[in-house]
Order: structure tokens, then C-alpha cells, then sequence
């Protein structure tokens, strides 16, 4: 059995064997892959393979696939400039914050979407905002996350999708969190542009991607070379690109585990809900990410029961952030309207492949040490 238990897959996922063996493999491949030579000719090809095993995860072509340096730069290259017209930028609250900085659209020309009590896109408002910008002219460009990386909320964007190209707009979607845990195919949820991440799944930090769909176009961030078909400058990570490969190959594979997760994640929200009955499961009652729990407890502190736990041998993160000494909700928590006094008090336990009910019995021991101290002395614990 595991010394600990990491149960914070959101934040990163433990490197795969699989992936490790391929990015060891591929640092041997240093030719430059713009080169015409054997060497580079080989780091190409090595490339290519990996750019056909992220287009199947999401039954993209993969010509259409832009390597980046991971989610932020991906969210920020959907989110470039657009020339030829005048845009309007559109996004929910409850999106990661690289997508929230409006990449680069004037805080003028972006309006945020609000979201229900459970963390949903509000598509009515959507649907009336779009509505009055394209009477005023405006081309909308909008961007609603897959899957909350901290409450795990899956936002209705096929349904988003179809108001976007109504209004005759462009639909990015951050799906950095779903690959594994959800199925993702680019012309079921209509997206026009979509995010991914390598090391939310396995793989290795510093690689990701934006995949189009066929036909939209980018403004490249970075210019140079002629790298991503002019669309990224700068010579390719290629180890870090292969062990993505390697990793949307494992992904998509372990779509047939999520249930399992989803099992596991149901016992350990029992369990807490047990010990602290007065707990909340945000976002329990809509769809949610199989693997995502964000637990609040009134009266707690979420650093004090991260350190608990993390003591305890049980990795979890906090819902909430510490700012110049002073602890405020998370966006997502506030944008939602969770009480400051709960959101406080909120942790995300998030799962994965290497998850068992060890682990599982390991926080519900933790956690519920943790309570009983804080229903001994409230002021202590929290
Ligand atoms: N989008 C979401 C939803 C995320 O959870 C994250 C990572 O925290 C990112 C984007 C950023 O990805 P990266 O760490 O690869 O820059």
C-alpha cells in the first residue's frame, strides 16, 4: 500500500510508466524537426504520430491540432486577436483563470456570463447577451469551459454551441479537465476551438494544445518559424509532445475506468456527509466530472484541513485562495453564490487512475479526525 494518498489529480496527474518510457526514448531524438536530415526527419515523424493520437482522442483531423506549451498558452492563443471585424468576447465566470484575463480582448469588449447556484452557464443570459451584440454588429467569440477544474460542473456546451452559431459566433471550449473522464468528439460539442493539457492526463508538464475545427483559423502569439503550419512559432518540444501522445492514447482508454472512479468518489462523499453531516457537496445535484468533489464544511478553514490531511498522508487542494495573508473564496465558489462563510471551508478532492478504496478510507480517517477536533475546540481547527 501507498505511503500516501494523492487525491489531487486536478492539479496534476501522476506521470504514466508509459509516458515516462516514451519521453525517455524521445530525448534521444535531437535532430530539429524542421530539419530535411535523417535526425530530423525522425523527431518529425515522432511529432506527427503524436499529433494523430491527440486528433483521435477528440475525432479532430490532425492538421488541425497547434502543439503549445500547455493550457494556458492554448487558452490564450484561442483568445488572440481576430482581425477583419469587430468581436465581442463572451465568458462564463466560472472559467480557469487563463481564460478569464480575456487573452487579448479589452475588458470593454468581453462580458462575463453569469451561472447558477450549482455552477451551470446561465444559457438564457447567453443566449440574450449574443442577441443584442449582433443587432450592434458585434461578431461574438465565446468561451465556456468542458469541466470546472474545482466543483468538476460539466456546462451544457453542445446546447451553448448552437446559441454561439446562431448568433453567427465562434465557440472556444477549455477541456483541459475532461480527457479520461469524459468523451470528447470536437463535432459533438461544436466547438470551433478546444483546449487541452498533457499533464492533467498523465503526461508531462510545459505540453498541450489547441485543436481547431476545420476551417476556423488562429493569430499566432508567437511568430518566427514556420512551426504548427505557421500557427506557433519556436522549435518543438518533441519529448514533450510524444509522452502527449502517449497519453491521449491512454486517455481515451481509460474512459471505460470513469465508472469506477465515479464509484469511489460516491463512497468518499457518503462517508464525509457522514462524519460532517452539515457539509456541502458543491454542485452535488447536476452533471459532474466522475472523478471531482468539493466538499465545504461550515465553520472550517480549508488551509487547516488541507495541512490536516496533508499530514495525515492525504493530498487534497483548497477550494478557496490565500491572498496577502487573507483567505478568499475562489471565483468559481463566489461566481456561484456559495456563502463566504462555506466557501471557506472548502476542499477538492479530485481522483484518478491510480485512485483505490484505500485511499478512500485513508481521507474518510483524516477527514474525520479532523472534524472531531473541530467540533472539540471550533476556534483551534479552524
Ligand atoms: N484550464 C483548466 C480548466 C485547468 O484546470 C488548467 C490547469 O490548472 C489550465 C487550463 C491550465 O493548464 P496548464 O497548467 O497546462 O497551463
Amino acid at each position: 500500500m501507498n505511503q500516501r494518498s494523492y487525491l489531487d489529480y486536478n492539479a496534476t496527474a501522476p506521470l504514466r510508466p508509459e509516458v515516462r518510457e516514451a519521453i525517455c526514448g524521445a530525448l534521444d531524438l535531437y535532430g530539429n524537426p524542421s530539419s530535411v536530415h535523417e535526425e530530423g526527419r525522425a523527431a518529425r515523424a515522432a511529432i506527427e504520430a503524436a499529433r494523430i493520437s491527440v486528433a483521435e482522442l477528440l475525432g479532430a483531423a490532425p492538421e488541425d491540432v497547434i502543439f503549445t506549451s500547455g493550457g494556458t498558452e492554448a487558452n490564450a492563443l484561442a483568445l488572440a486577436a481576430r482581425g477583419g471585424q469587430a468581436w465581442h468576447c463572451y465568458l462564463s465566470a466560472v472559467e480557469h483563470p487563463s481564460v478569464l484575463t480575456g487573452g487579448r480582448f479589452y475588458r470593454e469588449t468581453t462580458t462575463l456570463i453569469p451561472v447558477t447556484k450549482e455552477g451551470v452557464v446561465d444559457l438564457a443570459v447567453l443566449a440574450r447577451e449574443l442577441e443584442k451584440h449582433h443587432v450592434g454588429g458585434w461578431r461574438p467569440f465565446v468561451s465556456l469551459m468542458v469541466a470546472n477544474n474545482e466543483t468538476g460542473t460539466i456546462q451544457p456546451v453542445a446546447e451553448a454551441a448552437a446559441i454561439v452559431h446562431g448568433a453567427g459566433g465562434l465557440l472556444h471550449s477549455d477541456a483541459v479537465q475532461a480527457p479520461g473522464r469524459l468523451p470528447l468528439d470536437m463535432a459533438e460539442l461544436g466547438v470551433d476551438m478546444l483546449s487541452l493539457s498533457a499533464h492533467k492526463m498523465g503526461g508531462p508538464k510545459g505540453a498541450g494544445a489547441l485543436v481547431l475545427k476545420a476551417g476556423v483559423s488562429v493569430e499566432p502569439l508567437l511568430k518566427g518559424g514556420g512551426q504548427e503550419r505557421r500557427r506557433r512559432a519556436g522549435t518543438e518540444n518533441v519529448a514533450g509532445i510524444v509522452g502527449f501522445g502517449i497519453a491521449a492514447e491512454l486517455a481515451a482508454a481509460d474512459l471505460a475506468k470513469a465508472d469506477a472512479i465515479g464509484a469511489l468518489r460516491d463512497v468518499l462523499e457518503e462517508g464525509a456527509l457522514a462524519i460532517a453531516p452539515d457539509a456541502v457537496i458543491v454542485s452535488g445535484s447536476v452533471d459532474r466530472l466522475p472523478n471531482t468533489s468539493c466538499i465545504a464544511v461550515p465553520g472550517a478553514k480549508a488551509e487547516t484541513l488541507v495541512i490536516g490531511l496533508d499530514l495525515a498522508g492525504v493530498s487534497v487542494s483548497a477550494g478557496s485562495a490565500c491572498s496577502s495573508g487573507k483567505v478568499e473564496a475562489s471565483h468559481v465558489l463566489s461566481a456561484m453564490g456559495l456563502p463566504p462563510e462555506l466557501a471557506q471551508g472548502a476542499i477538492r478532492v479530485s481522483l484518478g487512475i491510480g485512485t483505490s478504496s484505500h485511499d478512500i478510507e485513508r481521507f474518510l480517517g483524516a477527514f474525520g479526525e479532523l472534524i472531531k477536533r473541530l467540533k472539540q475546540s471550533p476556534r483551534a481547527a479552524a
